[in-house]
């Protein structure tokens, strides 16, 4: 056995995503307020909350698709840059899977994969083909890498999708929302990918809807309403005795 430095232990409590004090307005709407959140190395956080709660928006801010009015954003002990090529190589510590799927339609499912490794990690073609296949293998899409995007179903372009930021070797990923606009009988092969990914250690931030996921592969379960955390809880104690009014009613909406 190996022995583990104290430091090795502290660097592997140390939070990996932490948000402090962190506001946010568009124009006179204060989407984000005094948001606090620390995220541990493998953890599985799952966002809910009504529409227009700011949950996009928090996902948002943790890879600098927005910026912040104040407070600070550290991935891993570090602030996040504000630009430049340290924000492209922060940003891609930082995987996203978007409600619409995003994928380049002009380009076929293995070169989707390959892109961004060649481009921002500077990875050789070779290996950045070898990797891709892998991914979209291990998301079960790895018979369709020469087709277009149009040519997949719904739920194999978000998979392709999640294969594609997993090529960037993200220390956490944020999933926004990602089985909202599949059909359902889609939806499980992707929450399906995702759960796996969980088990094995993938720090995660998830907006869903989907309570099932939610009560089986979360850590913890925050609630947003207006802009705020509302409550945070393991998902068994958030589901079946949510605390605040705003969670009840929200709970008795979807539930
Ligand atoms: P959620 O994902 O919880 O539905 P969002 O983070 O998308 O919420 O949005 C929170 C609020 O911020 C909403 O009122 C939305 O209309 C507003 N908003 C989001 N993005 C923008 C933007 N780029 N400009 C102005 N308002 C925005
Ligand atoms: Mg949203």
């Amino acid at each position: 056995m190996t022995e583990t430095t104290a430091s090795e232990a502290a660097a592997a409590q140390a939070p990996l995503v932490v948000l402090s004090g962190v506001n946010k307005h568009f124009g006179a709407l204060h989407v984000l307020q005094d948001i606090d959140l620390s995220i541990t190395a493998g953890e599985v956080v799952v966002v809910i909350g009504p529409s227009g709660s700011g949950k996009s928006t928090l996902c948002r801010t943790i890879n600098r698709l927005e910026t912040i009015d104040s407070g600070t954003i550290t991935i891993d002990g570090r602030p996040l840059p504000a630009e430049g090529r340290e924000l492209a190589r922060l940003r891609a510590e930082v995987g996203m899977v978007f409600q619409s799927f995003n994928l380049f339609a002009h380009r076929t499912v293995l070169e989707n994969v390959v892109l961004a490794q060649v481009k921002v990690r500077k990875v050789p073609r070779a290996e950045a083909e070898r990797t891709a296949r892998d991914l979209l293998e291990q998301v079960g899409v790895g018979a369709q890498a020469d087709k277009f995007p149009a040519q997949l179903s719904g739920g194999q372009q978000q998979r392709v999708a999640i294969a594609r930021a997993l090529a960037m070797k993200p220390k956490v990923m944020l999933f926004d929302e990602p089985t909202s606009a599949l059909d359902p009988e889609m939806v499980n092969e992707v929450l399906e990918v995702m759960r796996r990914l969980a088990a094995d250690g993938m720090t995660m931030v998830v907006v869903t809807h989907e309570m099932g996921f939610a009560r089986s592969a979360a850590n913890r379960v925050l609630f947003m309403a207006d802009g705020r955390i509302v409550e945070e809880n393991t998902p068994d104690a958030f589901f079946t005795s949510p605390r605040s009014d705003r969670a009840k009613d929200f709970l008795s909406k979807i539930l």
